[in-house]
């Protein structure tokens, strides 16, 4: 692209996204931390979805010093629903060291930055060009489908080497004066007016700087590996009620969803029935004996990559002491203070099932 084209495509997007840009709390917000954690909710995640999560997130803990000394169980409770519970740990983990490293405050400095646990090149990227002004490109999903179709790649963008040249694209557009906003506006754009299926060409500020747009090629890029099929599994899962408590285990930080508490259980095997699964598992997991009795509730989520039918049943197991073998932790817990614990949505509606409402 040349640099008379390149400078009109920044003035015309900048200009469009001064008066069209969506009024969001983190856009009036001039504190990294808080640029920070909406640009940590809003990966793999809607913006009407982060919306609440958001305001209570800051609300609870506003500042990196009040996340830092949060107990990691608080953390997960207020993001519990969001999913990719993995940067909720991360954020905490991360509000751990600015406090001990770096006075509390987010690091204006890239390279200190990106070494935060869970800060990759967009997060870094996003938060320094939005907070601090750093001239660095963000890509997340929306930009990586504008700038493939500003510039007619025709290859799939899910290959690491066309990953590679969509970031050097990126990087070389961003302007020297308000890269934050550059940022914000090519992401904008692509929420916006150059959606997924149907980009609204007609009306887009920068049609005429568009290869694809140009060659007719709008609605075929970006182009995409075909993906496969989502696995599904069925889990075992055992409702153990003992003296008027029931078993909760808290999964292995290291797992999936690592952290969250749950009902015990665990994948059904080839030619086992799910009572089976239960009595083997509950034995694996936490070295009890059950009695397998009433079924509850089936309850089948997905995952972005796996699909899950949670077969549940009520379980007897009147003695013997519960160890955490295969799990992180387990107690007896009161009905009513199960919602207390940090869980999987699936879990959530075992709950319901119960009779007891979340918190
Ligand atoms: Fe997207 Fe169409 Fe605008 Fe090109 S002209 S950036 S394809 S909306």
């Amino acid at each position: 692209m040349s640099n008379d084209r390149r400078r009109s495509l920044q003035r015309r997007l900048l200009t469009w996204f001064r008066k069209h840009k969506r009024d969001l709390p983190w856009r009036r917000a001039n504190d990294p931390y808080k640029i920070w954690v909406a640009e940590v909710m809003l990966q793999q995640t809607q913006v009407s979805t982060a919306l609440p999560y958001y305001r209570a997130f800051l609300k609870r803990f506003p500042t990196a010093r009040a996340l830092a000394k949060a107990s990691e169980q608080a953390v997960l409770k207020i993001w519990q629903g969001l999913g990719y519970y993995r940067r909720a740990l991360n954020l905490h983990e991360a509000a751990g060291r600015i406090v001990r490293e770096h006075g509390g405050r987010v690091p204006d400095d890239p390279k200190a930055f990106s070494r935060l646990p869970g800060v990759g090149r967009y997060t870094c990227g996003a938060v320094q060009s939005i907070a601090f002004g750093h001239r660095l490109a963000a890509l997340d999903g929306n930009a990586a489908r504008v700038i493939a179709r500003w510039f007619a790649v025709e290859e799939s963008i899910d290959r690491a080497a066309a990953r590679r040249a969509l970031w050097d694209l990126a990087e070389a557009l961003v302007p020297q004066r308000r890269p934050g906003d550059w940022n914000q506006a090519v992401m904008e754009l692509g929420s916006e007016v150059c959606v997924p299926r149907g980009p609204r060409c007609p009306r887009c500020p920068v049609r005429t700087a568009c290869r694809a747009f140009e060659c007719g090629l709008q609605e075929n890029i970006p182009m995409r590996r075909p993906r496969r099929p989502i696995p599904h599994i069925d889990v075992g899962v055992g409702i153990v009620r003992r003296r008027g408590r029931i078993l909760i285990c808290k999964r292995r930080a290291d797992a999936m969803l690592g952290g969250l508490w749950e009902f015990p259980g665990g994948k059904v095997r080839p030619g086992e029935s799910a009572a089976d699964c239960i009595r083997r598992e509950l034995a694996e997991e936490c070295a009890l004996d059950v009695a397998v009795g009433d079924h509850l509730v089936d309850v089948t989520h997905t995952y972005s990559h796996l699909r899950v039918t949670l077969r549940c049943y009520y379980c007897r197991s009147p003695r013997g002491r519960v160890r955490a073998l295969g799990c992180a932790d387990a107690r007896w817990v009161r009905p009513a203070e199960i919602a207390d614990y940090p869980l999987p949505a699936a879990d959530v509606r075992i709950l319901e099932a119960l009779g007891v409402e979340d918190k």
